[in-house]
Protein backbone atom coordinates (compact mmCIF):
# COMPACT_ATOMS: atom_id res chain seq x y z
CA UNK A 1 0.00 0.00 0.00
CA UNK A 2 2.51 2.37 1.23
CA UNK A 3 4.84 1.79 -1.92
CA UNK A 4 2.22 2.06 -4.42
CA UNK A 5 1.45 5.53 -2.86
CA UNK A 6 5.04 6.01 -2.15
CA UNK A 7 5.48 5.48 -6.06
CA UNK A 8 2.60 7.68 -6.94
CA UNK A 9 3.50 10.62 -4.89
CA UNK A 10 7.24 10.91 -5.18
CA UNK A 11 6.91 10.26 -8.70
CA UNK A 12 10.60 10.52 -9.39
CA UNK A 13 10.72 7.52 -11.62
CA UNK A 14 8.79 7.75 -14.65
CA UNK A 15 7.71 4.46 -16.70
CA UNK A 16 9.11 5.04 -20.43
CA UNK A 17 11.65 2.58 -21.50
CA UNK A 18 15.09 4.25 -21.88
CA UNK A 19 18.73 2.83 -22.68
CA UNK A 20 21.97 3.79 -21.12
CA UNK A 21 24.38 2.52 -23.33
CA UNK A 22 27.66 4.11 -23.15
CA UNK A 23 27.58 5.19 -19.57
CA UNK A 24 30.62 4.21 -17.40
CA UNK A 25 30.10 3.86 -13.80
CA UNK A 26 33.45 5.42 -11.92
CA UNK A 27 32.85 4.33 -8.67
CA UNK A 28 31.37 0.45 -9.84
CA UNK A 29 29.70 -1.53 -7.59
CA UNK A 30 31.14 0.58 -4.88
CA UNK A 31 28.54 2.67 -2.97
CA UNK A 32 27.98 4.65 0.22
CA UNK A 33 26.70 1.76 2.57
CA UNK A 34 24.19 2.81 5.65
CA UNK A 35 25.76 5.57 8.28
CA UNK A 36 28.85 5.75 5.52
CA UNK A 37 29.65 9.21 3.55
CA UNK A 38 31.99 7.97 0.32
CA UNK A 39 34.01 10.58 -0.82
CA UNK A 40 33.38 11.32 -4.70
CA UNK A 41 36.58 14.16 -4.28
CA UNK A 42 37.81 16.72 -1.99
CA UNK A 43 34.90 18.47 -0.66
CA UNK A 44 32.50 16.19 -2.21
CA UNK A 45 30.85 13.70 0.15
CA UNK A 46 28.14 11.18 -1.03
CA UNK A 47 25.45 9.39 0.69
CA UNK A 48 22.01 7.23 1.05
CA UNK A 49 18.74 8.80 2.32
CA UNK A 50 17.19 5.64 3.01
CA UNK A 51 12.82 5.83 1.63
CA UNK A 52 9.76 3.28 1.11
CA UNK A 53 9.29 2.20 -2.63
CA UNK A 54 10.83 0.78 -5.54
CA UNK A 55 13.50 4.19 -5.48
CA UNK A 56 15.06 2.71 -1.95
CA UNK A 57 16.75 5.64 -1.29
CA UNK A 58 17.55 9.14 -2.84
CA UNK A 59 21.42 9.95 -3.12
CA UNK A 60 22.58 13.37 -0.76
CA UNK A 61 25.82 15.02 -1.30
CA UNK A 62 27.64 16.88 1.35
CA UNK A 63 29.68 19.93 0.23
CA UNK A 64 32.53 21.30 2.50
CA UNK A 65 31.13 24.86 3.25
CA UNK A 66 33.95 27.29 5.16
CA UNK A 67 33.85 25.27 8.79
CA UNK A 68 30.64 23.91 7.68
CA UNK A 69 28.80 21.62 5.36
CA UNK A 70 25.89 22.61 2.53
CA UNK A 71 23.52 19.51 2.05
CA UNK A 72 21.72 19.09 -1.07
CA UNK A 73 18.45 16.62 -0.82
CA UNK A 74 17.22 15.89 2.21
CA UNK A 75 14.97 12.51 1.54
CA UNK A 76 11.33 12.51 3.06
CA UNK A 77 9.89 13.10 6.28
CA UNK A 78 10.21 10.26 8.54
CA UNK A 79 11.33 8.18 11.46
CA UNK A 80 13.68 6.34 8.90
CA UNK A 81 15.27 9.05 7.24
CA UNK A 82 15.88 11.25 10.52
CA UNK A 83 17.34 8.44 11.87
CA UNK A 84 20.12 7.78 8.97
CA UNK A 85 20.56 11.73 9.82
CA UNK A 86 21.36 11.28 13.09
CA UNK A 87 23.63 8.80 12.15
CA UNK A 88 25.09 10.56 9.35
CA UNK A 89 25.65 13.83 11.20
CA UNK A 90 26.93 12.11 14.85
CA UNK A 91 29.22 9.93 13.53
CA UNK A 92 30.38 10.30 9.54
CA UNK A 93 30.19 14.02 9.55
CA UNK A 94 31.83 13.85 13.39
CA UNK A 95 29.44 16.74 14.69
CA UNK A 96 30.37 19.21 11.88
CA UNK A 97 27.61 21.53 11.62
CA UNK A 98 25.11 22.29 8.48
CA UNK A 99 25.79 25.76 7.46
CA UNK A 100 23.39 25.43 4.58
CA UNK A 101 21.15 23.15 2.93
CA UNK A 102 20.15 23.24 -0.91
CA UNK A 103 17.20 21.14 -2.85
CA UNK A 104 17.19 20.97 -6.43
CA UNK A 105 13.41 20.54 -6.41
CA UNK A 106 10.22 19.91 -4.95
CA UNK A 107 9.64 16.26 -4.50
CA UNK A 108 9.37 15.07 -1.38
CA UNK A 109 12.36 12.82 -1.30
CA UNK A 110 14.04 15.97 -2.17
CA UNK A 111 12.97 18.16 0.23
CA UNK A 112 10.78 16.49 2.29
CA UNK A 113 13.71 16.87 6.10
CA UNK A 114 14.86 20.69 4.51
CA UNK A 115 12.68 22.39 7.28
CA UNK A 116 13.77 20.10 9.84
CA UNK A 117 17.54 20.63 8.74
CA UNK A 118 17.29 24.30 8.60
CA UNK A 119 15.63 24.33 12.52
CA UNK A 120 17.58 22.17 13.89
CA UNK A 121 21.19 24.05 12.45
CA UNK A 122 19.51 27.47 11.73
CA UNK A 123 20.52 27.22 8.30
CA UNK A 124 19.18 28.71 5.30
CA UNK A 125 17.45 27.05 2.61
CA UNK A 126 18.50 27.15 -0.88
CA UNK A 127 16.43 26.63 -3.72
CA UNK A 128 14.52 28.37 -6.86
CA UNK A 129 11.85 30.29 -6.74
CA UNK A 130 9.43 28.37 -8.18
CA UNK A 131 10.54 25.26 -6.82
CA UNK A 132 9.98 26.86 -3.52
CA UNK A 133 6.44 28.15 -3.67
CA UNK A 134 5.22 24.86 -5.63
CA UNK A 135 6.12 23.19 -2.29
CA UNK A 136 5.07 25.27 0.00
CA UNK A 137 1.78 25.44 -1.85
CA UNK A 138 1.56 21.73 -2.25
CA UNK A 139 2.53 21.35 1.53
CA UNK A 140 -0.74 24.09 2.49
CA UNK A 141 -2.98 21.93 1.11
CA UNK A 142 -4.65 20.02 3.74
CA UNK A 143 -7.65 18.58 2.63
CA UNK A 144 -8.55 14.97 3.14
CA UNK A 145 -10.90 14.21 -0.23
CA UNK A 146 -9.69 14.08 -3.41
CA UNK A 147 -10.53 17.19 -5.12
CA UNK A 148 -13.24 17.40 -8.06
CA UNK A 149 -10.83 18.56 -10.41
CA UNK A 150 -8.62 16.01 -10.16
CA UNK A 151 -11.35 13.59 -10.77
CA UNK A 152 -12.17 15.27 -13.94
CA UNK A 153 -8.76 15.31 -15.04
CA UNK A 154 -9.13 11.13 -14.72
CA UNK A 155 -12.02 11.03 -16.42
CA UNK A 156 -10.54 13.34 -19.11
CA UNK A 157 -7.77 10.83 -19.45
CA UNK A 158 -10.19 7.91 -19.60
CA UNK A 159 -10.98 6.17 -16.56
CA UNK A 160 -13.33 4.18 -16.13
CA UNK A 161 -15.82 3.95 -12.85
CA UNK A 162 -13.53 1.60 -10.87
CA UNK A 163 -10.68 3.45 -11.28
CA UNK A 164 -12.25 6.46 -10.77
CA UNK A 165 -13.70 5.41 -7.31
CA UNK A 166 -9.96 3.46 -6.60
CA UNK A 167 -8.60 6.93 -7.45
CA UNK A 168 -10.77 9.17 -5.25
CA UNK A 169 -10.35 6.68 -2.35
CA UNK A 170 -6.98 6.91 -2.15
CA UNK A 171 -7.67 10.95 -0.57
CA UNK A 172 -5.57 13.74 -0.66
CA UNK A 173 -2.57 15.90 0.70
CA UNK A 174 -0.50 12.76 0.69
CA UNK A 175 2.27 15.24 -0.29
CA UNK A 176 2.42 17.53 3.11
CA UNK A 177 2.47 14.14 5.07
CA UNK A 178 6.38 13.64 3.89
CA UNK A 179 7.39 17.45 4.13
CA UNK A 180 8.53 18.46 7.63
CA UNK A 181 7.57 21.71 7.71
CA UNK A 182 8.92 24.22 5.81
CA UNK A 183 10.74 27.17 6.91
CA UNK A 184 8.90 30.90 6.19
CA UNK A 185 11.53 32.13 3.91
CA UNK A 186 13.99 30.79 1.64
CA UNK A 187 16.95 32.08 -0.45
CA UNK A 188 16.66 32.24 -4.29
CA UNK A 189 19.13 30.66 -6.70
CA UNK A 190 18.64 31.35 -9.99
CA UNK A 191 19.79 29.83 -13.36
CA UNK A 192 22.87 31.20 -14.52
CA UNK A 193 23.84 32.06 -10.87
CA UNK A 194 27.17 31.44 -9.46
CA UNK A 195 27.14 29.47 -6.04
CA UNK A 196 30.62 30.01 -4.06
CA UNK A 197 30.52 26.71 -1.73
CA UNK A 198 33.62 26.03 0.08
CA UNK A 199 36.19 26.84 -2.44
CA UNK A 200 34.76 26.03 -5.80
CA UNK A 201 32.18 28.07 -7.91
CA UNK A 202 29.26 26.16 -8.66
CA UNK A 203 26.66 27.43 -12.06
CA UNK A 204 23.43 27.19 -11.04
CA UNK A 205 21.95 25.27 -14.27
CA UNK A 206 18.44 25.18 -14.42
CA UNK A 207 16.01 22.94 -16.31
CA UNK A 208 12.47 21.56 -16.51
CA UNK A 209 9.49 19.27 -17.15
CA UNK A 210 10.70 16.52 -14.12
CA UNK A 211 9.72 19.86 -12.01
CA UNK A 212 9.10 23.30 -12.94
CA UNK A 213 12.81 24.93 -12.15
CA UNK A 214 14.72 22.10 -11.56
CA UNK A 215 18.03 23.51 -10.33
CA UNK A 216 21.51 21.70 -11.21
CA UNK A 217 24.98 22.60 -10.18
CA UNK A 218 27.85 22.92 -12.48
CA UNK A 219 31.61 22.68 -11.32
CA UNK A 220 33.59 23.91 -14.60
CA UNK A 221 36.82 23.65 -13.25
CA UNK A 222 36.21 20.42 -11.70
CA UNK A 223 34.08 19.13 -14.36
CA UNK A 224 31.10 17.38 -11.77
CA UNK A 225 27.36 18.32 -12.35
CA UNK A 226 25.11 17.77 -9.75
CA UNK A 227 22.12 16.92 -11.82
CA UNK A 228 19.03 16.05 -8.99
CA UNK A 229 16.77 14.46 -11.47
CA UNK A 230 17.18 16.52 -14.34
CA UNK A 231 19.61 13.60 -15.62
CA UNK A 232 19.15 10.11 -14.52
CA UNK A 233 21.74 7.41 -15.46
CA UNK A 234 18.93 4.46 -15.57
CA UNK A 235 15.61 4.99 -15.02
CA UNK A 236 14.03 7.70 -16.87
CA UNK A 237 12.76 10.91 -15.02
CA UNK A 238 8.48 11.14 -14.71
CA UNK A 239 7.56 13.87 -16.81
CA UNK A 240 3.53 14.21 -16.40
CA UNK A 241 1.09 16.73 -17.19
CA UNK A 242 -0.79 17.21 -14.61
CA UNK A 243 -4.38 18.91 -13.21
CA UNK A 244 -2.27 21.76 -12.12
CA UNK A 245 -1.59 23.17 -14.97
CA UNK A 246 -3.34 20.96 -17.83
CA UNK A 247 -2.74 23.75 -20.56
CA UNK A 248 1.24 23.59 -19.82
CA UNK A 249 4.02 21.16 -21.95
CA UNK A 250 6.19 19.64 -19.80
CA UNK A 251 7.34 17.48 -22.52
CA UNK A 252 8.08 20.27 -24.91
CA UNK A 253 9.76 21.61 -21.51
CA UNK A 254 11.70 18.74 -21.18
CA UNK A 255 13.42 18.31 -24.54
CA UNK A 256 14.25 21.97 -24.07
CA UNK A 257 16.05 21.03 -21.07
CA UNK A 258 17.56 18.31 -22.23
CA UNK A 259 19.13 20.91 -25.88
CA UNK A 260 20.06 22.97 -23.28
CA UNK A 261 22.51 20.59 -21.02
CA UNK A 262 23.99 19.20 -24.46
CA UNK A 263 25.74 22.59 -24.30
CA UNK A 264 27.31 21.06 -21.44
CA UNK A 265 30.49 19.70 -21.73
CA UNK A 266 30.64 16.11 -22.40
CA UNK A 267 33.07 14.77 -19.98
CA UNK A 268 31.69 15.91 -16.68
CA UNK A 269 31.21 13.74 -14.06
CA UNK A 270 27.27 13.45 -13.32
CA UNK A 271 26.10 13.03 -9.71
CA UNK A 272 22.49 12.50 -10.27
CA UNK A 273 19.39 12.27 -7.57
CA UNK A 274 19.33 8.36 -7.90
CA UNK A 275 21.56 5.85 -8.64
CA UNK A 276 25.01 5.92 -9.44
CA UNK A 277 27.02 9.12 -10.70
CA UNK A 278 28.43 8.04 -14.13
CA UNK A 279 30.09 9.52 -17.18
CA UNK A 280 28.69 9.80 -20.67
CA UNK A 281 26.02 12.95 -19.86
CA UNK A 282 25.63 13.47 -23.95
CA UNK A 283 24.97 9.47 -24.80
CA UNK A 284 22.10 9.98 -21.78
CA UNK A 285 20.58 12.90 -23.06
CA UNK A 286 20.78 11.82 -26.42
CA UNK A 287 18.92 8.21 -25.34
CA UNK A 288 16.16 10.36 -23.27
CA UNK A 289 15.74 12.56 -26.22
CA UNK A 290 15.20 9.71 -28.75
CA UNK A 291 13.42 7.80 -26.75
CA UNK A 292 10.62 10.67 -25.99
CA UNK A 293 10.92 11.42 -29.71
CA UNK A 294 10.04 7.56 -30.75
CA UNK A 295 7.26 7.36 -28.44
CA UNK A 296 5.56 10.73 -29.83
CA UNK A 297 6.00 9.06 -33.58
CA UNK A 298 4.20 6.09 -32.27
CA UNK A 299 1.20 7.76 -30.76
CA UNK A 300 0.76 9.54 -34.13
CA UNK A 301 1.12 5.99 -35.76
CA UNK A 302 -1.29 4.79 -32.85
CA UNK A 303 -4.21 7.50 -33.88
CA UNK A 304 -4.13 6.11 -37.63
CA UNK A 305 -7.54 4.09 -36.68
CA UNK A 306 -8.83 7.08 -35.05
CA UNK A 307 -8.90 8.80 -31.64
CA UNK A 308 -7.48 7.77 -28.77
CA UNK A 309 -7.52 9.00 -24.90
CA UNK A 310 -4.91 8.89 -22.99
CA UNK A 311 -5.37 5.20 -21.28
CA UNK A 312 -5.66 3.53 -24.96
CA UNK A 313 -2.23 4.63 -25.09
CA UNK A 314 -0.30 3.01 -22.40
CA UNK A 315 0.34 0.09 -24.53
CA UNK A 316 2.18 2.34 -26.88
CA UNK A 317 4.32 4.37 -24.24
CA UNK A 318 4.78 1.05 -21.79
CA UNK A 319 6.90 -1.67 -21.70
CA UNK A 320 4.87 -3.27 -18.79
CA UNK A 321 1.40 -3.99 -17.16
CA UNK A 322 -0.43 -0.61 -15.96
CA UNK A 323 -2.09 -1.80 -12.55
CA UNK A 324 -3.57 0.43 -10.16
CA UNK A 325 -0.48 1.34 -8.59
CA UNK A 326 1.32 3.33 -11.49
CA UNK A 327 -1.78 4.45 -13.62
CA UNK A 328 -1.92 7.49 -12.00
CA UNK A 329 1.63 8.11 -13.32
CA UNK A 330 1.03 6.17 -16.11
CA UNK A 331 -1.58 8.48 -17.02
CA UNK A 332 0.24 11.57 -16.42
CA UNK A 333 3.16 10.56 -18.99
CA UNK A 334 1.14 9.99 -21.83
CA UNK A 335 -1.13 13.63 -21.59
CA UNK A 336 2.36 14.76 -21.55
CA UNK A 337 2.18 13.36 -25.06
CA UNK A 338 -0.34 13.83 -25.92
CA UNK A 339 -0.16 17.64 -25.22
CA UNK A 340 2.96 18.08 -26.57
CA UNK A 341 1.83 16.65 -30.01
CA UNK A 342 -1.10 18.79 -29.69
CA UNK A 343 1.48 22.03 -29.43
CA UNK A 344 3.55 20.13 -31.98
CA UNK A 345 0.37 20.81 -34.30
CA UNK A 346 0.89 17.10 -34.73
CA UNK A 347 -2.72 16.37 -33.25
CA UNK A 348 -6.01 17.88 -32.37
CA UNK A 349 -7.81 17.66 -29.00
CA UNK A 350 -11.50 17.05 -28.89
CA UNK A 351 -13.55 17.01 -25.74
CA UNK A 352 -16.45 14.41 -25.55
CA UNK A 353 -18.57 14.08 -22.61
CA UNK A 354 -15.35 15.24 -20.32
CA UNK A 355 -13.19 12.54 -22.01
CA UNK A 356 -10.07 14.23 -23.85
CA UNK A 357 -9.67 12.49 -27.39
CA UNK A 358 -6.44 12.72 -29.51
CA UNK A 359 -7.17 12.21 -33.41
CA UNK A 360 -4.41 13.18 -35.97
CA UNK A 361 -3.86 16.98 -36.92
ZN1 LIG B 1 12.03 14.33 -8.61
Amino acid sequence: MATALDRALIGDEGLIPTSHKGLTYPFGDRSPQPGELLTVMPGIRWWRVPMSGPLKHVNGLILDDGDGALAIDTGTAGERSVEAWRTILDQAMGGQRISRVLCTHMHPDHVGLAGWLCRKFDAPLLMTRTEWLTVRMLAADARDETPGEMVAFWRASGWDEAQLALGAGRGWSHFGKMIARMPLGFTRIQDGQTLKIGGSDWQVVVGSGHSPEHACLLDRDRKVLIAGDQVLPKISSNVSLGVMEPEGDPLGDWLASIAKLKQLPPDLLVLPGHGDPFYGLHARLDALDHEHRDRLDALVEHMADGPKRAVDCFGRLFRRAIGPDVIGMATGEAMAHLRHLEVEGRAVKEIRDGVWWYRRA
